[in-house]
């Protein structure tokens, strides 16, 4: 996409791709099945450059900008295993970002050095068994004692939780104050008190671990507090858009991997006497889905620059405008990816069903993007209250 992508992030991208055709795609299917994939994984991305390209060089980053996340979001999703990508992107681009923009020098060495070398392996803990959509309501509580807090309670679907080596977690130092009560702690996962409680199975994302923790009088050090006590939700809700963001452009090659698959499937398969790929009753579907592909491809791209704008170009906090140019990338680009790939499986009949096929496990994978990091129905509920309906 002209105007997007220098040179600088197109040799970054082929950095990308090489590692997803060389060092995932032969392996994806058997992590699949065993439920995870290695640590090792996190250690070679982070070598190649994967997580640091667009964080600054004081913090042992590339110096890059957001398209390089976009670029890598796009390649990775091409793995067929949107459990490898969504690991691989909370690494990088979810449990990170808040600690670049809050972190402390010692906070930064400590830990996001670390993970943007592949070090250490990152979570970010804001779900809570009786709280999602609602962030707000969160009942973890980190309650001061001394220099220390003590914290308390529970999170769950935690991606990466089952190795992480720190989360950065989200949780009340004021239990009376709503959105205004809540901090962002880094917990390292080898402190007392922290312990992963399940790990969870999943309908899709199989080869991503996904964990409920338990938090048992754990004691944090002060110095593990990140950013201001009682501002964290507002370093959440930006945290959010980048998070988002990448996940639209992620979702987005993802459908057109399985159109793809699809199209080159059905140069092969014959039925009445030609391949399917020669009916026209195909032909005008596929027309109608690549269509809706480019056009959700473009509002993602759109909602990406407004960001890209706003934290570097501009430097400035994240716009109501780029908020809402975002949620509304999200609701589109869930609408479109389910829509894609669920034609993509049933013009496969009874192979699609199979589930060793990869437009199935594509199929099971999409489910997630219209629940997690921000459901489809919240999205509209904040965009309802952005249009001032
Ligand atoms: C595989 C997986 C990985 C995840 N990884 C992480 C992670 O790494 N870290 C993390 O913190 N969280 C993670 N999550 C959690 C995810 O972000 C939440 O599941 C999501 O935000 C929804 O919250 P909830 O599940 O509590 O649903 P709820 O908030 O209970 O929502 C239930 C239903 O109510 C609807 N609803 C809620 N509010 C409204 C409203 N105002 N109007 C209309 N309808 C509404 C929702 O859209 C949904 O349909 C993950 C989830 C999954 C499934």
């Amino acid at each position: 996409m002209p105007g997007f992508f220098r040179e600088d992030h197109d040799h970054f991208r082929r950095t990308v791709k090489q590692f997803v055709q060389r060092e995932l795609i032969p392996y994806v299917d058997e992590w699949e099945r065993l439920e995870l994939f290695p640590d090792e994984v996190f250690r070679r991305a982070g070598e190649l450059g994967l997580f640091a390209a667009h964080y600054a060089e004081d913090v042992g980053g590339g110096g890059g900008d957001f398209w390089f996340s976009v670029a890598k979001s796009e390649e990775l999703a091409k793995c067929r295993s949107a459990g490898v990508a969504m690991g691989l992107l909370v690494q990088g681009d979810i449990a990170t970002p808040v600690i670049a923009d809050l972190g402390t020098k010692e906070q930064i060495e400590e830990f996001l050095t670390p993970a943007i070398h592949g070090q250490k392996i990152a979570a970010l803990g804001v779900t809570e068994p009786n709280a999602g959509s609602d962030v707000a309501g969160i009942q973890t509580w980190a309650r001061k004692d001394g220099s220390d807090y003590i914290i308390n309670g529970a999170k769950t679907y935690i991606t990466n939780a089952v190795r992480a080596d720190f989360v950065t977690m989200l949780v009340k130092t004021s239990p009376e104050a709503g959105a205004h009560g809540c901090s962002f702690f880094i917990v390292p996962t080898n402190t007392r008190g922290f312990s992963v409680a399940k790990k969870l199975k999943k309908i899709g994302n199989h080869a991503s671990d996904t964990a409920e923790l338990a938090f048992d009088d754990m004691r944090v050090p002060a110095r593990y507090l990140l950013g201001e006590e009682n501002r964290g939700f507002m370093h959440l809700m930006q945290n959010f858009q980048s998070e988002r963001a990448i996940a639209c452009t992620s979702a987005v090659a993802g459908a057109q991997a399985s159109l793809d698959d699809a199209i080159e499937f059905g140069r092969d398969r014959k039925a009445f006497g030609k391949p399917l790929i020669k009916r026209e009753y195909w032909q005008h579907k596929f027309v109608s889905l690549q269509t809706k592909i480019e056009a959700a491809r473009a509002l993602s791209y759109h909602a990406a620059d407004l960001y890209n704008q706003d934290r570097w170009v501009r430097k400035v906090p994240v716009e109501l405008e780029t908020v809402k140019i975002i949620s509304m990338a999200k609701v589109f680009v869930g609408d479109v990816a389910s829509e894609v790939i669920d034609e993509s499986l049933q013009f496969h009949g009874g192979a699609g069903y199979m589930e060793e096929s990869s437009v199935a496990r594509a199929w099971r994978d999409q489910r997630l993007f219209r629940i997690g990091a921000g459901t489809t129905e919240t999205m509209r509920y904040y965009l309802a209250k952005l249009m001032g309906l």
